[in-house]
């Protein structure tokens, strides 16, 4: 074993470690609240197979992603667990980036008197789509991003180009060194349909970005358990091992149909969502190496 497969199985074995087993994953409720270990005041929503992280402070409440997609009453639900905690007004809404499945659901967030924010691409996506169940943003932050101080908190938010979307917010609390980046960087699991709009080589850059921000802890947008940046740059390797093998096939002229059926990774075959994913990291990469996209 060369000394970049050993670290690779070792980063899989140090990331299942942190990850909730099938077993455990059936067993818990739909809905779950906790407090991020060594904060003060940072929670995680968790909704079935979505999250979002929010902040109480004594001046009022930051919260992200409604993850209310296909759920009508999953707002709500989400505003109920946060009065569990801190009768404090719910000041903002931040949605990470465009996608339903992480934004929908914010209306119970605006009758509490949030102020809903996004990237400007997220709101310009959102005005042309007009969702029912997605209200539009108050506040829309432009490429330079936008820091939010409440109550003795501070939120960056920042925008590190196209990427898993073209509308992604990075938030980073600096003081506990947190970030929550959503669908970017999965923790310890094989990309699947999200690769459907993604933007394979900026994505790789702005990981590069993430990884040099000052942060020790990833929350993630799916369960997977907290990342670390062994995490981010486990993924950014992954991404570049995909990139390089179907470069191979896509420049022989093998795209599409010969080419996926020979794409193979089996580096990170044993990682969770391996086998259903393969097919679209594949698609996506056929699409830059053998169509230019
Ligand atoms: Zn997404």
């Amino acid at each position: 074993m060369n000394v970049s497969r050993a670290w690779l199985a070792g980063a899989i074995l140090i990331g299942c470690s942190q990850h909730a087993t099938a077993q455990q994953q059936a067993q818990r409720p739909q809905i779950e609240t906790t407090k991020v270990e060594g904060t003060d005041n940072v929670y995680i929503f968790r909704n079935g197979n979505h999250q979002a992280m929010f902040v109480v402070t004594g001046d009022g409440v930051i919260a992200t992603d409604p993850v209310a997609y296909g759920r009508p009453t999953g707002g709500q639900a989400y505003v109920d667990e946060i009065r569990k905690i801190t009768k404090a007004p719910i000041k903002y809404l931040i949605y990470s980036h465009h996608h339903f499945d992480h934004i929908a659901g914010g209306k119970a967030f605006k009758d509490a008197g949030a102020k809903i924010v996004a990237h400007q691409r997220a709101t310009q996506r959102l005005k042309q789509l007009q969702d029912p169940h997605t209200p539009l943003p108050d506040e829309s932050v432009g490429n330079g991003g936008r820091t939010i101080k409440l109550g003795g908190t501070t939120l960056e938010l920042k925008y590190v180009g196209l990427n898993h979307s073209d509308s992604t917010l990075v938030m980073r609390l600096p003081k506990e060194k947190l970030i929550f980046v959503v669908d970017l960087l999965p923790v310890g699991r094989m990309p699947a349909r999200g690769m459907i709009d993604f933007y394979p080589l900026e994505a790789e850059d702005s990981i590069k970005k993430i990884l040099a921000m000052d942060w020790d802890r990833l929350i993630p947008g799916h369960p997977d358990g907290i990342g670390t940046k062994k995490d981010a740059q486990f993924q950014l390797q992954l991404l570049q091992d995909a990139s390089a093998e179907m470069k191979k096939l896509g420049q022989g002229g093998k795209c599409w149909d010969t080419a996926e059926k020979e794409f193979q990774l089996p580096k990170y075959a044993t990682l969770p969502g391996y086998a259903n994913g393969l097919q679209f990291v594949a698609r996506r990469y056929c699409g830059l190496w053998g169509r230019g996209t």
